[in-house]
């Protein structure tokens, strides 16, 4: 997640670092060519120019395990993964607590205190959404880096009365350079001076066009506080999700991306853990990075043990060697002897990596392919 100099990246891509400032410019961000820009914003301007992006990817180290592409007619329906990003203290905590609430009061009575922060809640039309409780937008472009593109739906939090602040311009940027399709939620619209056709008129100026301007970008008015648009969100994120079509092969051993990891003082490592295809069993050998280990509980976003976990779901995986870092790929195998092979490979593949390493990690981001 490093920064770039504009000057810098200018002379990497082969162009003037003035036409790079006038086009971040046109991207509504004021830099000179001394100044750095974040990753994802670099990326987009590398793909305006015409040039092509290297990434340099963890998922290199990942051909140990064979690239077993699953057959089409394997492949099931999978519940969408949304990750809600936008300005601070525009909503995305309170947004995320609502929609779960949604969830606690038709479930359990009592409310149940969650117990992993990335979540699934049921539409009132019987679909599944799941949302990803990711820290923040650095975390979605380091996971992204290194090859674990999780999300596949993008909810843009804007406050309707505070309206397109620069950590909306980058929320835009990071979920463009995604290619992820983006759906707005217009917050705060409880509040007196809420001034929501403002939010879609300054969309307008970062090229996403919402609905009631005549786009195709999905946009809902909500109030997190009050719970107001929340099933309409749900079913706008449901819309989406059925466009894409999204499938995955649930009987297959398994295959999670790491969202967070810690260290728990009773549990010892724990992973939160998005099952990406295949389905993943207690009892499971497995390898998380270059860290072997065996599946000793899967628990699910309510805090209760499961037997099993597929496509979409995030749960907490105990038995873990040691602590995971998000983005890492766990993959099940067939045997203790495999795990330990695969990690030894990944920790080989690492090692050469990090001395293959220019000095700074971002300097193998891009190249110049014209
Ligand atoms: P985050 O930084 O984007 O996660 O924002 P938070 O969820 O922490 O919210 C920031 C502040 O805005 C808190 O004081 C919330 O209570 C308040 N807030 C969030 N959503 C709403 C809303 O829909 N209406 C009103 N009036 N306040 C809200
Ligand atoms: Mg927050």
């Amino acid at each position: 997640p490093e920064a770039i100099t504009v000057g810098e990246l200018a002379k990497r891509m082969g162009e003037k670092g003035a036409d790079l400032v006038k086009e971040l410019f046109n991207l509504d961000m004021m830099v000179t060519v001394n100044q750095t820009i974040d990753q994802d914003t670099a990326e987009l301007l590398v793909e305006q120019f015409g040039h092509n992006i290297t990434r340099v990817s963890e998922a290199d180290v990942d051909i140990a395990v064979e690239e077993d592409v699953d057959p089409a007619e394997t492949l099931k329906p999978r519940p969408p993964v949304v990750t809600i990003m936008g300005h601070v203290d525009h909503g995305k905590t309170s947004l995320l607590d609502a929609l779960r609430g949604t969830k606690v009061t038709k479930g359990e009575a009592g409310g149940i205190t969650q117990h992993i922060g990335s979540y699934q809640v049921k539409t009132k039309g019987g679909d599944t959404v799941t949302f990803l409780d990711t820290p923040g937008h650095a975390a979605f472009t380091e996971m992204r880096q290194r090859g674990a593109n999780v999300t596949d739906i993008v909810v843009l939090v804007v406050a309707a009365d505070d309206g397109i602040m620069p950590q909306t311009i980058e929320a835009i940027n990071h979920t463009k350079a995604a290619g992820v399709p983006m759906i707005v939620a217009i917050n705060k619209i409880d509040k007196p001076e809420a001034n929501p056709d403002n939010v879609r008129n300054r969309l307008l100026e970062h090229e996403v066009i919402v609905e009631k301007m005549s786009g195709d970008v999905q946009d809902v008015e909500v109030s997190a506080t009050e719970g107001t648009g929340l099933d309409e969100l749900l079913e706008k994120i449901a819309l989406q999700a059925e466009l894409l079509e999204l499938k995955a092969r649930p009987d297959r051993d398994a295959e999670a991306t790491v969202i967070e990891a810690q260290l728990d003082k009773g549990r010892g490592p724990v992973a939160t853990v998005l099952v990406t295809r295949g389905t993943l069993k207690r009892g499971d050998t497995f390898v998380v990075g270059t860290e072997s280990g065996r599946v000793r509980a899967v628990v699910n976003d309510a805090g209760k043990q499961i037997k099993e976990a597929g496509p979409s779901m995030p749960v907490e995986v105990l038995g873990l060697g040691g602590v995971p870092s998000a983005g890492d790929v766990l993959t099940v195998v067939e045997n203790e002897a495999r795990a330990r092979e695969v990690a030894q490979y990944r920790q080989e593949k690492a090692t050469e990596k990090r001395t293959a390493l220019a000095p700074t990690s971002f300097d193998t981001m891009f190249n110049q392919a014209n």
